[in-house]
């Protein structure tokens, strides 16, 4: 097993399931101690800590409801008790802002409950979280946000999710300024369709519409995006700050 991340501590919001469990793995495997957080799915982050430490690597589970106003005080007050019982101090090197929920529907049909917790998660948590961690990341650190590729075209059936998602890459740029001066890489990563249970709904008719939008003809997984996500931790994304990275496969390049 390479160990590029050896002594590297990564906290990954949203890592029971889906990409963020694929990331978490991914840095755990790469050495890296890593803080698997999740909101309701507790036997899901067991399972996923359980997967990390079989395979040689190191990480813990830590809960917190990010659609509650005080979701990210919760976990970085568990974050902070954890850290400290394992490596004495606080400080963590990596953060992945994964942590999302897409409760589709027009602009008629979303209510206002499910829009103020679509704004929770995606938008109010990210920027709570990140607030948090600044004071805990230390120089030379890496900060990752999962968009969406849907913030390139228009998406009536979610708009409300796909405009939640520009405001990460707005954010994402804005921050990169801000924690450039401590050579802090802040970058967005956005996917297409990856198999999650929140893609269930689009994939329920098969693959074929998905597909049909994508130049390269297979449907994306969680590991895609893990991996992405550990090139540009790496040293080879030194020099890669600011940037909404596309993840789909290629979807809507050419017509
Ligand atoms: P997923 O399979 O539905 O997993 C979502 C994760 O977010 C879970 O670990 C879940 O934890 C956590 N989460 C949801 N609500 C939470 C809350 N209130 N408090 C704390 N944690 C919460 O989603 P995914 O497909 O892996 O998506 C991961 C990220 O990629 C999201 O930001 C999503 O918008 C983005 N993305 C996904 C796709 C796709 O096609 N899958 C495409 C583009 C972008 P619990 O279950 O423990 O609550």
């Amino acid at each position: 097993m390479s160990q590029s991340l050896n002594g590297k501590v990564a906290l990954v919001t949203g890592a029971s399931r889906g990409i963020g469990r694929a990331i978490a793995k991914t840095l755990a495997a790469e050495g890296a101690l890593v803080a698997v957080h999740f909101g309701g799915s507790k036997s899901k982050a067991d399972e996923a800590v359980a997967g990390i430490k079989a395979a040689g690597g190191d990480a813990f589970a830590i809960q917190a409801d990010l659609a509650l106003l005080d979701g990210p005080d919760t976990l970085f007050r568990s974050l902070d008790i954890e850290l400290e019982k394992r490596t004495g101090s606080n400080k963590f090197d990596i953060l992945v802002n994964n942590a999302g929920i897409a409760p589709f529907g027009t602009l008629e049909q979303l209510s206002a409950t499910d829009f103020d917790k679509l704004t929770n998660v995606n938008i109010r948590a990210v920027y709570f979280v990140s607030q948090h961690a600044s004071e805990r990341l230390r120089d030379g650190g890496r900060v990752i946000n999962l968009s969406s590729a849907v913030t390139r075209v228009g998406v009536p059936s979610g708009l409300a999710y796909s405009a939640s998602k520009g405001w990460v890459d707005s954010f994402t740029r804005s921050l990169a300024g801000h924690l450039a001066p401590r050579n802090i890489t802040v970058n967005a990563i956005a996917p297409g369709v990856i198999k999650t249970d929140m893609s269930d709904p689009m994939l329920a008719g098969g693959p074929d519409f998905i597909l049909g939008k994508q130049a390269l003809k297979r449907i994306g997984q969680p590991e895609d995006i893990a991996q992405l996500t550990l090139a540009l931790i790496g040293t080879g994304g030194a020099w890669t700050t600011g940037q909404v990275i596309d993840a789909s496969g290629g979807s809507g390049i050419s017509f």
